[in-house]
């Protein structure tokens, strides 16, 4: 899968959103993704995981593992393509942790999965957690790339489509200028 069909793909499906929009970092952007829009087709689900798999098919890896919410769904799919079984992390107090069960084999090969990528912050608490937990973190896929290479990951990120978002600070935004009126997806459970 090209990063055009992607984005294609992506705008088509209402998870490409262009607006107006106050990310959860506090600044704004013109553009947003919710990539649940695109995930809620199941079939499309499994074409995007099987898609980042093939970034990844020359390495062996023991298991997928992803932050919950956002990383489940296309973390499960990269699992499926790669034939191997799937873990998730969540946060509890805030604090990102494995649960319900879920471990790790001593020095297992671990394929870090996330839908979108921005700061890097789950995937590196996503990687922190593996590591406590006895696995070794040698890869880093996602469906979206918006680092623009601020990021500081322990693995250099593949993903589908790499995305540059314009970003300004709340008080300096020429959207806000102009008067676009101003939308927080976050606020809607993103
Ligand atoms: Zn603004």
């Amino acid at each position: 899968m090209k990063q055009a069909e992607v984005l294609d793909l992506m705008t088509e499906l209402g998870a490409l959103h262009q607006g107006h929009f106050q990310l959860s970092s506090g600044l704004h952007s013109d553009r947003y993704f919710q990539c649940a829009r695109i995930l809620q087709f199941p079939e499309l689900a499994r074409e995007l995981g099987a898609a980042i798999a093939e970034r990844f098919k020359n390495e062996t890896y023991d298991a997928v593992v992803s932050p919950a919410l956002g990383g489940i769904l296309i973390g499960h799919e990269v699992a499926r393509a790669l034939g191997r079984r799937f873990v998730f992390t969540e946060r509890k107090d805030g604090e990102m942790s494995m649960r319900r069960g879920f471990f790790l084999e001593k020095g297992e090969k671990i394929l870090v999965v996330e839908d979108v990528v921005t700061r890097g912050t789950s995937v590196r608490e996503v990687c922190r957690v593996v590591e406590e937990n006895g696995g070794v973190v040698t890869g880093v896929g996602s469906i979206i790339d918006r680092t623009a290479d601020s990021a500081e990951l322990p693995l250099p990120l593949h993903a589908l489509a790499r995305v540059e978002v314009q970003t300004w600070p709340g008080d300096d935004c020429p959207l806000c200028r102009d008067g676009v009126a101003l939308t927080k997806p976050g606020s809607r459970g993103n």
